[in-house]
C-alpha cells in the first residue's frame, strides 16, 4: 500500500538566518529512510505522465521503484540511461514545471519529489564509490573519427559524453580555464556545489574526452580550421553569455555589474572565499538587483552572503509573473531579500562616477501582452529614489556574436540564436551542429543537455559509417 500522505517528505535545509552567513549548500538532501518514504508515495501509474514532463525522458517509475526496494545502484543505472548528470539535474531542474508538474499525486496534493529522489540516488552513488572507480567505462569500438565540441557547459558535456560512449575521439574546446559553463561560473556554490560538477566532469574525462582549455573558438581557432584539422563534425554549445542592459543613464558607473560579471567574479575568481583568496567583490551595504529570474535570485542571495545589509529585487511586474523557480523565491524571502515589485528603473544615480542610488517609476498591470502576461504600465508622478551602493543588472543574456562573425555561412536569427534543424540540431553548415542556450537563449540545464545528446545521436546516425572528410559544404 503506497504512502498516501498529501505532502512531499520534507527535506532538511540550513535555516535562513544561518545560511546567509555561509556559501554552503542550502538543501541538505534526503536520508535513505526519507528517500524510501518519498518513493513510496509514487502510485506507479501505468501511463507515467511524469516521464513525458522530463525533457530527456528519465525512466522515472523504474528508478523510483528501485528506490522503494532499497536497490539504489539499480536506481542509479536506470537514471543514467537517459541522464548523464543526475546529481546536477536533481538539484537545479525546474521540476515543478517539468516532471513533477505531470505527476498524478499533484492533482490532489503535492507531486512526488522526483528531483529530490534523483539527487539522493546520485549522491548516494558518489558517496559509495571511490574516485578511482570509473563509472563511464567506454566499451564502444573506436570509430577513429574526431569530433570537436565548442564549450563545456551542459550542452557540450552531454554531447561529448554521448559521442565518447559511441567510440568517437572527442575534444572539448573551452574558452575559460574551468569546465562546466554556467554550472560553475553562474549557479552559486550554495545551490550547486562545485565539487558535484567536478565529479560529473571527471567521470566524463574518464571516458577519454580530451580537453583544451583557454581556447576561444572564433579567435584562437576558427570552425573552418577545425574542419581542416580533420574534425568530421563540430558541436557548438557556446551558451548565451552576452548580458543585456537596461540602456538607462548611469549604467556605466562604478558599482554597476551585469549579473554575468558579478557571478563570475564571485564563483570563478572565488570572491566568496575572501579573505583566503585575494579577489574580493566590493558590495557595500545596500544592493539593488534588477530582474526576477533565477539569475536575479542567485545574484541577490550571493550579495547577501557577501555581507550586504539590505538587498532588493527590483521587478517591473507583480509576484504572479516572477519567472524564477518558486523554491528560489521562497529561499530568497527566507534569507531576507526584499521584493520591490511593480517598479521599473529609469536612472542609476551616480556621484563622482560611482553608484549613489537608483530611480524607479511605479507601475500597474495593464492588458496582457504578446507573452500572455499583463503589461506593466507606468503610474504618472509616482517615481521614487533610493540610495544604493551596488546595482546588479539581471535582465537576460543573448548568445555571444563571435562565432557568427567568424564563421562563414553560420545562419543566426535576428536576436542572435544559432538556427538549427530541430530534428538533428545541424546548423546551416553541414556537419556543424549546435544546441543549448546558443540556440534557444537562456533556458535550462536539462534542455541544454537534451540538445547536446540529440545532436550527438544525429552526428552518429549521419557519420557513423562515413569516412573522414575535411570538405566544408553548406546546407
Ligand atoms: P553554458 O552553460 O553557458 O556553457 C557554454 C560554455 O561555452 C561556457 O563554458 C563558455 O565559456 C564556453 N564558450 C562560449 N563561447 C566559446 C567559444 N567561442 N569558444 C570556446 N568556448 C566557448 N537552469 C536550470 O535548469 N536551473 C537553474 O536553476 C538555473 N539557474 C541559472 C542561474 C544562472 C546564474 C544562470 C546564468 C543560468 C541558470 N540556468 C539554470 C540556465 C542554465 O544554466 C543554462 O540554460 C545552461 O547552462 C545552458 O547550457 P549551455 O551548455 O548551452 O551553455
Ligand atoms: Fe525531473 Fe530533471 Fe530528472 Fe527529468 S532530469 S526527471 S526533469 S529532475
Amino acid at each position: 500500500m503506497p504512502n498516501m500522505t498529501a505532502k512531499k517528505t520534507p527535506i532538511a535545509e540550513q535555516p535562513g538566518l544561518i545560511r546567509v552567513e555561509n556559501f554552503e549548500e542550502v538543501t541538505l538532501g534526503y536520508t535513505k529512510e526519507e528517500a524510501v518514504m518519498e518513493a513510496d508515495r509514487c502510485l506507479n501509474c501505468k501511463t507515467a505522465p511524469c516521464v513525458q514532463g522530463c525533457p530527456v525522458q528519465v525512466p522515472i517509475p523504474e528508478f523510483i521503484g528501485a528506490v522503494k526496494e532499497g536497490a539504489l545502484e539499480e536506481a542509479y543505472q536506470q537514471i543514467l540511461k537517459e541522464n548523464s548528470f543526475p546529481a546536477i539535474c536533481g538539484r537545479v531542474c525546474p521540476q515543478e514545471k517539468q516532471c513533477e508538474s505531470k505527476c498524478v499525486r499533484g492533482i490532489k496534493g503535492e507531486s512526488v519529489a522526483i528531483g529530490r529522489l534523483e539527487r539522493f540516488v546520485a549522491d548516494d552513488y558518489r558517496k559509495n564509490h571511490q574516485e578511482s572507480e570509473v563509472r563511464n567505462e567506454v566499451n564502444a569500438v573506436s570509430t577513429g573519427k574526431k569530433v570537436a565540441v565548442v564549450g563545456s557547459g551542459p550542452a557540450g558535456l552531454a554531447c561529448a559524453s554521448e559521442l565518447a560512449g559511441r567510440g568517437y575521439q572527442v575534444t572539448i574546446f573551452e574558452a575559460l580555464h574551468k569546465l562546466g559553463g554556467v554550472l560553475v561560473y553562474g549557479i552559486p556554490e550554495f545551490r550547486l556545489p562545485k565539487a558535484i560538477v567536478a565529479n560529473e566532469i571527471e567521470n566524463m574525462q574518464a571516458m577519454g574526452v580530451t580537453i583544451e582549455k583557454n581556447v576561444i573558438v572564433g579567435k584562437s581557432i576558427t570552425v573552418e580550421e577545425l574542419i581542416e584539422d580533420g574534425y568530421v563534425a563540430i558541436f557548438i554549445g557556446s551558451g548565451a553569455g552576452l548580458p543585456r542592459f537596461l540602456n538607462i543613464p548611469g549604467e556605466n558607473a562604478n558599482g554597476v555589474y551585469s549579473s554575468n560579471e558579478f557571478l563570475t567574479r564571485v564563483n570563478l575568481m572565488k570572491a566568496y572565499q575572501y579573505p583566503e583568496v585575494p579577489t574580493p567583490v566590493v558590495i557595500g551595504k545596500k544592493v539593488a538587483v534588477v530582474g526576477a529570474g533565477n539569475v536575479a535570485m542567485d545574484c541577490a542571495r550571493t550579495a547577501k552572503r557577501l555581507g550586504a545589509e539590505e538587498v532588493s529585487i527590483i521587478y517591473r511586474r507583480s509576484e504572479d509573473e516572477i519567472p524564477a523557480r518558486l523554491e528560489e523565491v521562497h529561499h530568497a524571502q527566507e534569507e531576507g531579500i526584499l521584493f520591490k515589485l511593480l517598479s521599473n528603473p529609469t536612472c542609476i544615480i551616480e556621484e563622482e562616477g560611482r553608484v549613489k542610488g537608483i530611480e524607479c517609476e511605479k507601475m500597474a498591470l495593464g492588458e496582457p501582452d504578446a507573452s500572455g502576461r499583463r503589461r506593466p504600465v507606468k503610474i504618472e508622478g509616482a517615481n521614487f529614489r533610493e540610495d544604493m551602493d551596488t546595482v546588479i543588472i539581471a535582465v537576460g543574456q543573448t548568445p555571444n556574436p563571435l562565432l557568427k562573425e567568424t564563421t562563414k555561412q553560420l545562419k543566426v536569427a535576428g536576436w542572435g540564436g544559432i538556427i538549427v534543424d530541430e530534428e538533428t540540431m545541424e546548423t546551416s553548415i553541414e556537419n556543424v551542429y549546435a544546441g543549448g542556450d546558443a540556440v534557444t537563449g537562456v533556458a535550462t540545464v536539462i534542455l541544454a543537455m537534451g540538445a547536446g545528446k540529440k545532436a550527438a545521436l544525429a552526428i552518429d546516425a549521419k557519420l557513423g559509417s562515413v569516412g573522414l572528410s575535411a570538405e566544408i559544404r553548406y546546407v
